[in-house]
């Protein structure tokens, strides 16, 4: 199902919850949105799963209008499947039970509901757990059951808001695994929500990024990462320096180093570039800088250097152990200019 957003906005009172955002995003896509506490993604969210009626713009699923004042079609008959953090599973029934539910509520048989909901159990690969009840399940099993049931649901969408906040991040990976592996073998169009953009990264197949109602950009995640459009979703998104510099024939001082720049078309003048830990090599050669500090990320020591001559501190990572205090000479290979 695709999804189409219009020039939607939410007002609460005199605050704009979301502001004129458009966007379409193709069927079987995995969308993750993306953006700090109180910027509007719960907002798109409701408005998309009709739990709230926007003031202006429309939402089309699969091309259909279905927020518009004359058109306003109920959460139930949007075949939009609704994730919450706590999955909201029936605690008193079984794996089947909780599946087959969305069955029994249209009006089939105890027995046909539970035929039909077999299918879903093996999807996501629990038939032999489909007597337990949720309490007797892990927090990936119980994901699985929360997204079996919105395939029994008839959902041709699934809309997560933050499934896996407050896990422990060993089990969060695990989830992301679940959640890539279901997606991929279901193909479902899903509309992700999460603050962590770790978790958005590794999971889209396109994001967007979020501030006080807009979105600031929308790509694949290595687009955004590579080429973040402005100065707000390149500190946001990834780690890395943004540095005001002038830019001529494809390159820019950092300091007194010449760096090559990549930027989207022509864009001599002064600009701001982006430069990630990755592109920021340590040698005896290249501008002296000295490290503030450090923290040790198994393997991999991340660090900020105050560099000869360069106004903001530089993020660099090392695989040999750095300390505090101690001097460096970097070699810069590559910048991106950020084109806004
Ligand atoms: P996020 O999910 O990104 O944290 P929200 O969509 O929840 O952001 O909120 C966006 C803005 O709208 C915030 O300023 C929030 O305070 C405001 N807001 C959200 N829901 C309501 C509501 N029901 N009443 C009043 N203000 C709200």
């Amino acid at each position: 199902m695709t999804i189409t957003a219009d020039g939607l906005t939410k007002r609460y009172g005199g605050v704009t919850a979301l502001s004129k955002v458009s966007f379409s995003v193709p069927a079987g896509a995995f969308f993750a949105v993306v953006g700090p506490s109180g910027c509007g993604k719960s907002t798109l969210f409701r408005l998309v799963a009709g739990l709230e009626h926007p003031d202006a713009g429309k939402i089309l699923l699969n091309g259909e209008d279905v927020s518009g004042a004359d058109a306003f079609v109920p959460p139930e008959e949007r075949r939009v499947g609704v994730v919450f953090q706590s999955y909201a599973l029936w605690p008193h029934m079984t794996v089947e039970g909780n599946v087959a539910f969305p069955y029994e509520a249209r009006g089939l048989s105890k027995d046909q509901a539970k035929a039909a909901a077999l299918a879903h159990i093996r999807t996501v690969a629990l038939e032999p757990l489909k007597d337990r009840r949720p309490d007797a399940l892990s927090g990936g099993q119980r994901q699985r059951v929360a997204l079996a049931r919105c395939l029994a649901g008839e959902a041709k969408t699934i809309l997560m808001d933050e499934p896996l906040a407050n896990l422990d991040p060993h089990l969060r990976s695990e989830m992301e695994a679940e959640l890539k592996s279901f997606h991929t073998r279901t193909g479902v169009t899903t509309l992700y929500i999460t603050h962590d953009q770790r978790e958005a990264m590794a999971l889209a197949d396109v994001m967007a990024v979020m501030d006080q109602g807009r979105f600031l950009q929308m790509g694949p995640p290595r687009e955004i990462f590579e080429r973040p459009s402005t100065a707000k979703v390149a500190r946001f998104i990834g780690r890395g320096t943004v540095l005001k510099t002038v830019v001529a024939a494809r390159s820019a001082n950092i300091g007194a180093l010449r760096v090559p720049v990549t930027a989207r078309e022509n864009m001599d003048g002064p600009a701001e570039i982006l430069v990630r830990p990755r592109d920021i090599s340590l040698g005896n050669e290249g501008l002296r800088a000295r490290v503030i500090a450090v923290h040790y990320r198994g393997g991999v020591w991340e660090a900020q250097a105050e560099a000869e001559g360069v106004s903001e501190l530089l993020e660099i990572d090392s695989r040999a152990p750095l300390s505090a205090g101690e001097t460096l000479h970097l070699a810069v290979a590559n910048a991106w200019v950020i084109p806004d």
